[in-house]
C-alpha cells in the first residue's frame, strides 16, 4: 500500500479562505498532524486520526508523518496560512534529509493564504512594491541576525512583514526592533498591527512609527511596515508600484 504526505496550508483563519485543493486533501486523509490549534480546525470524522502536538517539536512531528506514510497512511500535515512560510513544509524536508529511506515517498505541498497577504488585503495594498518577510522569533536564529536583516531591509527601502513579532517568552525584543526601524526610517513611516486577521475580533491599527509601542503586537499579530512612500488614501493604506524615493535615497 502506498501512503502519502500532503503538507497543507489552512489559510489565516476564515473557512472561505481554505482552498478547494486543501479541502479535498483533508477529505481523503487518514491522519492529521500538526500544532494543536491547527489540528483543531479539522472536522473530526470516522476513519480520521488527529495527532495534535506542541509547537516546538516540528521535526519530530514531521518524522512521525513520514513514518506513517511509509506504513501506507495518507497523512496531511497542517500549518496555518501557507505551509512554506515559517511553517511545516521546511520541517518535513529537514526530517526527510535525515531519513533517506523515505526519499521516494509521495510528498506534496499545497499552498495557503499566508497571514501577511491576508492582512495586506484588509489594509489596502501596503505590499504593492518590493517587500521582505521576516520572522522575529529567535528560536531558530540569533537575535543579532534579525537586527542586521531589519536594518538592511529598512536601508534598502523594502516594506516589511513581521511574523511572530512578540511572545511572552520574548517580551522586549519587539521594542528593540521598533528602535532600529525608527533609527533607519524616522518617525513618519506607517506601521500596521493586524491581529486575528479574517477571524472573529480581527483588529487593524495603523500608526506612524513614532507612535508605535511594543504592546501593540503579540503572537496573533502580523506587523506590516511600509516604505517611505507608503501612504493613506481614505481609510486604506497602500504603497505605490513605482520606484519609491526610499530606494533612491538608500
Ligand atoms: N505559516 C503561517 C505563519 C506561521 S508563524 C502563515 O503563512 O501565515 C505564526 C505567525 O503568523 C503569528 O505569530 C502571526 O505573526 C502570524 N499569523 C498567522 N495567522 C495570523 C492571523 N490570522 N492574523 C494575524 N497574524 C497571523
Amino acid at each position: 500500500m502506498t501512503g502519502s504526505v500532503v503538507i497543507a496550508g489552512l489559510g489565516p483563519g476564515a473557512e472561505d479562505l481554505v482552498t478547494p485543493e486543501v479541502r479535498a486533501a483533508l477529505e481523503v486523509a487518514t491522519d492529521i498532524v500538526g500544532y494543536f490549534p491547527y489540528v483543531a480546525r479539522v472536522e473530526p470524522r470516522e476513519g480520521l486520526t488527529l495527532h495534535g502536538s506542541d509547537n516546538r517539536v516540528e521535526v519530530d512531528r514531521a518524522t512521525h508523518a513520514l513514518q506513517m506514510a511509509a506504513e501506507g497512511r495518507h497523512v496531511v500535515v497542517v500549518s496555518s496560512g501557507d505551509p512554506g512560510v515559517f511553517a511545516m513544509a521546511s520541517a518535513v524536508f529537514e526530517a526527510l534529509e535525515n531519513h533517506p529511506e523515505y526519499h521516494d515517498l509521495d510528498i506534496r505541498v499545497l499552498p495557503g493564504i499566508t497571514a501577511m497577504l491576508a492582512a495586506a488585503s484588509k489594509l489596502g495594498a501596503p505590499l504593492g512594491h518590493d517587500f521582505a518577510a521576516i520572522n522575529l522569533s529567535d528560536n531558530l536564529k540569533p537575535w543579532s541576525l534579525i537586527e542586521r536583516r531589519l536594518r538592511l531591509a529598512a536601508q534598502a527601502g523594502f516594506a516589511m512583514a513581521f511574523y511572530n513579532p512578540r511572545s511572552k517568552s520574548r517580551p522586549f525584543q519587539f521594542g528593540q526592533a521598533l528602535t532600529i526601524l525608527r533609527e533607519e526610517l524616522g518617525d513618519n513611516v506607517l506601521i500596521s498591527f493586524c491581529k486575528d486577521v479574517t477571524k472573529d475580533g480581527q483588529k487593524l491599527l495603523t500608526v506612524p512609527l513614532g507612535e508605535a509601542t511594543e504592546d501593540m503586537a503579540d503572537m496573533r499579530t502580523v506587523v506590516i511596515v511600509g516604505n517611505a512612500d507608503t501612504r493613506r488614501v481614505g481609510p486604506h493604506v497602500y504603497t505605490p508600484r513605482y520606484a519609491p524615493t526610499s530606494s533612491e535615497s538608500a
